[in-house]
């Protein structure tokens, strides 16, 4: 074969990787990446956006926790500027699970308790209080449960807050306004994870329904139905 058909093929191939990435980052960003601008969200709880992730504060009467840190302690640390907050007020961090865009700003808190699920892979572990299945924290006037939820990562936990708000990491999407799973290509434990999926469909009052990466809903009976 002549040399110029060669590069001609080499060429149409890394072509359309080329376009079919660009595809899948378009997919990606319609259907999955849609977060929160830094704002408050509804009563108690505010978001802070990351580029293409949400963590969450919570605060209530005078105390004010955290849930998951997003990539970096700049990132936070402009989200809590622009919402009036101080860092040295956050008492208390409720991680989903470790992969590096929920706990970049862990170095922001050096005083705060930090908590995540049994079972989760975290550096310096010392460091952090692990939470069962349906632990309860109280803090103040807080309530946080911590619900086991693996299959994105070992050791995945949400975390009810007061009975009524749901924050839940890397478990589920929501897509115009119908919760999905979260990506099976970057799931540990896919199976897991949509049981894990059917376990949240079961939680009644919720109020809110937070995710990290998929936007946020009010309306949680109608958009987790297909999941009952
Ligand atoms: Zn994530």
């Amino acid at each position: 074969m002549e040399w110029y058909y060669i590069l001609a093929i080499v060429a149409a191939i890394i072509g359309s990787i080329g376009v079919a990435i660009i595809v899948l980052i378009k997919y990606m960003s319609k259907h999955y990446w849609h977060t929160s601008p830094t704002s408050k969200l509804i009563e108690n709880v505010y978001a802070i956006k990351d580029k293409y992730v949400n963590c969450f504060i919570y605060q209530k009467d005078s105390t004010t926790i955290m849930i998951d840190l997003a990539t970096s302690v700049k990132a936070v640390k402009k989200g809590l500027d622009q919402l009036n907050m101080n860092p040295e007020t956050i008492s208390r961090i409720f991680l989903t699970h470790s992969d590096m865009d929920h706990v970049g700003a862990i170095p922001l808190f050096p005083k705060s308790e930090i908590y995540l699920g049994i079972g989760a892979k975290i550096k310096n572990p010392d460091r952090h209080k692990f939470l069962n299945d349906n632990d309860i924290i109280e803090i103040g006037s807080i309530k946080v449960q911590a619900i086991s939820t693996p299959g994105h990562r070992m050791g995945h936990t949400v975390y009810l807050i007061d009975e009524k708000y749901l924050f839940t990491g890397d478990t589920i999407v929501i897509v115009d306004q119908i919760v999905k799973s979260f990506l099976k290509l970057i799931s540990s434990n896919y199976e897991e994870q949509l049981e894990s999926i059917k376990k949240i469909a079961k939680l009644q009052n919720i109020e809110g329904l937070f995710t990290a990466h998929g936007g946020y809903t009010t309306n949680f009976e109608e958009a987790i139905k297909e999941w009952k």
